[in-house]
């Protein structure tokens, strides 16, 4: 059997967050929470970062201090946020 990844999500950090393997699987949600949820540029986590508690990846809490995950950033620059987020609502309106 192969051990799934996403186990790593179970176990405990004391920040109470999931937990990512990598910097780039942590980008990859925080992008994926910007579609789905549909915020505005300056709504919802804003960046990632190394936990010093256990050692995997976090996002920010809401509170934007200014800082933005540079992916983020070029994506919300480019307009492919706002496509994304439009296409992801379409899907949504489709399925309820
Ligand atoms: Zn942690």
């Amino acid at each position: 059997m192969r051990v799934v990844k996403h186990v790593y999500l179970y176990m405990s950090c004391s920040t109470h967050k999931i937990q990512y393997d990598s910097k780039e699987l942590a980008e990859n949600a925080l992008i994926d929470q910007h579609i789905y949820k549909g915020f505005l540029p300056h709504e919802g986590p804003q960046d990632v970062y190394e936990c010093e508690l256990c050692g995997y990846w976090h996002m920010t809490s809401k509170s934007w201090s200014g800082d933005r995950n540079e992916r983020l950033q070029e994506m919300i620059d480019s307009g492919e946020m706002k496509r994304k987020q439009t296409a992801s609502k379409w899907e949504s309106g489709f399925r309820y």
